[in-house]
């Protein structure tokens, strides 16, 4: 009854993390200051949880819009981007979806579950990415969709902008670029947008992982066409209104961000000088290391009440690696001094 591809997977599990220091799902570890918190549960008190929500979300669409000076009509909501990956799955052409590797696995997981066969493109062994290989196993495949994570995770690192437009302008199939790092990477691909380019984005990374709001932009015709596979009310009456309270005190969520791009660099420096650790150039709020034995550090750090994600075995390019998400100063500061007990 239920189909073998089906059978053969494992349901997406998140360790538990109660009383740890949680390093694992590149959360902002900032919690919101208590007079906004108060502000927004008065907000919250508000709303008529006894009515659907607004179906069009047009007020909290055009505030997204505001943000890069498009129309409300350029963008398009999502419970998550997990969600608008689902949706480009749904509406795009039949073909192949082709994804590079090491990246998100929600890409090839959802294509998969909607029975859309993958193909991948390796990246070099220092995470780069040849545009002249994705534009070549784009034409043998006679793809119709393609994945680009810009920053890319759980390699963190920004492919050249030239390789994005390269890959953008010749391929004629459809071009996501994921933003979900964008905050922390300060590199938008906007002017981009085609008929052909959608940008994905997310709230989770920046602040706001348990609201599950992303985000698309592109063309008015194209999102009109994805808007017809949206579920009705995908986005709830307490994240739609949360969501416009938050953009409207977006300054306080910027300042969090500087704090963790500086903890990020700070981080990245204290780890390189640390023996027998690599540390991978990131645009993200999580960096990726290299160590000697990471099974080992992963459970020495889990031992320690640190949760981190391993990243060994995932992928041939991944052996050894770790991926760490920036936390709070002292949360960075303990993870620091268990690896140094750690580390041989
Ligand atoms: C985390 C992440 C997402 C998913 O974000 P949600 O909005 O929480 O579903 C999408 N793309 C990339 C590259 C990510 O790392």
């Amino acid at each position: 009854m239920i189909r073998t591809e089906i059978r053969s997977l494992r349901a997406y599990y998140a360790p538990d993390a109660d009383g740890m220091i949680k390093l694992d799902a590149m959360e902002n570890p900032y919690s919101m200051p208590d007079t906004l918190q108060q502000q927004w549960a008065a907000f919250m008190a508000k709303q008529n949880i006894n009515r659907y929500p607004d179906s069009n979300m047009f007020a909290l669409r055009a505030a997204i819009a505001e943000l890069d000076d498009l129309k409300p009509e350029q963008v398009l909501l999502g419970n998550g981007s997990d969600e608008i990956i689902q949706m480009l799955l749904i509406a795009s052409d039949a073909g192949t979806c082709v994804v590079p590797t090491p990246s998100f696995v929600m890409y090839s997981l959802i294509a998969r579950w909607l029975k859309r066969p993958v193909a991948t493109v390796p990246l070099t062994k220092d995470f780069a990415l040849s545009p002249r290989s994705v534009l070549q196993v784009c034409a043998r495949e006679k793809a119709a969709l393609l994945f680009l994570a810009c920053p890319n995770n759980p390699t963190g690192n920004l492919w050249d902008t030239d390789t994005i437009a390269e890959i953008a302008h010749g391929f004629r199939g459809l071009v996501v670029i994921d933003e979900a790092y964008l905050a922390f990477s300060g590199r938008s691909h906007t002017h981009l947008i085609a008929n052909n380019v959608i940008i994905l984005r997310t709230f989770s990374k920046m602040g706001w992982a348990g609201l599950r709001l992303g985000y698309a932009l592109g063309t008015v015709e194209m999102i009109a066409e994805l808007n017809k596979v949206r579920m009705p009310y995908n986005i709830n009456t307490l994240t739609d209104a949360s969501a416009r309270f938050l953009l409207a005190h977006y300054d306080v969520f910027l300042a969090q961000i500087r704090h963790i791009k500086k903890a990020r660099e700070e981080l990245s420096q204290a780890l390189s000088s640390l023996n027998g650790v690599k540390v991978y150039p990131s645009q993200a709020n999580f960096l990726t290391i290299r160590v000697p034995d990471a099974d080992a550090i992963f459970n020495g750090l889990k031992q320690r009440k640190i949760l981190i994600k391993n990243l060994h075995g995932s992928d041939v390019l991944l052996n050894n690696c770790l991926r760490i998400s920036i936390g709070k100063r002292e949360e960075n500061t303990l993870l620091l001094q268990a690896l140094k007990e750690l580390l041989p």
